[in-house]
């Protein structure tokens, strides 16, 4: 698929967007605008907001506190919205930057951090995360930005499963499990609404497997022989589901 504006600036803005509209940025993207893309006046930018696809826009007033672009056509439909949540033990800062990107770039509907039994990391910083969310949406032409959910137990999640969320399948990654055959164990899955789970770096307790296992919406799959770190599993993971229920078949 010809990608006509790929060589363009992509800006992810939290404002509706039509052709015709004359935008105001606020200070943060004005910034980012003129003086980290160094932008002219008349030079172009594709702007999305995780609602009205995207568009081409031309700058026509350079202010770095308050630029201001002109909206000509859309150059993309938005995208619906992918089947896949991802949640996942919080691990520490420069790996969790990582693992929120990939899960981004993967094509997760929303990031849902879960405290565990060993999870490291309790306090998480909400705003860096969507920050990373964004910036690789805004880098790999993803017109879908993850929502960013509040923390909460896994022994909560699962209370309120049944409640909250009873169609969606929670595809858990165990490295105990001796289901070996994940695209076998996926399969069957379908065009359900999943959700994939990746503990923490030291793993989940007995008690937290065996309260997993004893649900009929959780999938146990294993990701192969090797114990991988959390945030290479979290690839490992949603490769699996896209490529056997996703849009990677
Ligand atoms: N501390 C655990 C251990 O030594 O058994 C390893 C935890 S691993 C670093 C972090 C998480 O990645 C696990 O909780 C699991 O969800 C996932 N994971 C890593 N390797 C896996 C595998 N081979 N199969 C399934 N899940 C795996």
């Amino acid at each position: 698929m010809p990608r006509k504006h790929k060589t363009l600036p992509r800006l992810f803005i939290d404002q509706p967007l039509a052709t015709g509209d004359q935008l105001k940025l606020e200070k943060a993207p004005s910034n980012y605008l003129v003086n980290v893309l160094r932008l002219n006046e008349g030079d172009e930018v594709i702007l999305f907001n995780g609602q009205d696809g995207a568009f081409r826009a031309t700058l026509v007033s350079g202010s770095k506190k308050a630029a201001q672009l002109e909206v000509a056509e859309q150059t993309s439909a938005q995208t619906p919205p992918s089947q896949i949540d991802y949640i996942f033990a919080p691990i520490k800062t420069a790996r969790l930057d990582f693992m929120v990107q990939k899960a981004t770039e993967m094509g997760v509907n929303a990031l849902r951090p879960v405290q565990t039994q060993h999870t490291q990391m309790s306090r998480i910083n909400y705003d860096r995360m969507r920050a990373n969310a964004v910036e690789a949406a805004e880098q790999c032409e993803i017109l879908n930005v993850p929502t960013v959910h509040e923390a909460q137990t896994l022994e909560k999640l699962i209370a309120n499963w049944a409640n909250t969320d009873p169609e969606r399948k929670l595809i858990f990654a165990d490295e105990e499990t001796d289901v070996t055959d994940a695209a076998k164990a996926l399969k069957p899955l379908g065009q359900s609404k999943v959700a994939v789970l990746i503990g923490p770096e030291g793993g989940f307790s007995e008690a937290e497997r065996e309260l997993l296992r004893a649900q009929s919406f959780c999938v146990p799959i294993s990701l192969g022989p090797r114990i991988l770190r959390a945030d290479t599993a979290a690839i490992v993971a949603l490769t699996l589901v896209q490529s056997n229920i996703g849009d990677l078949r």
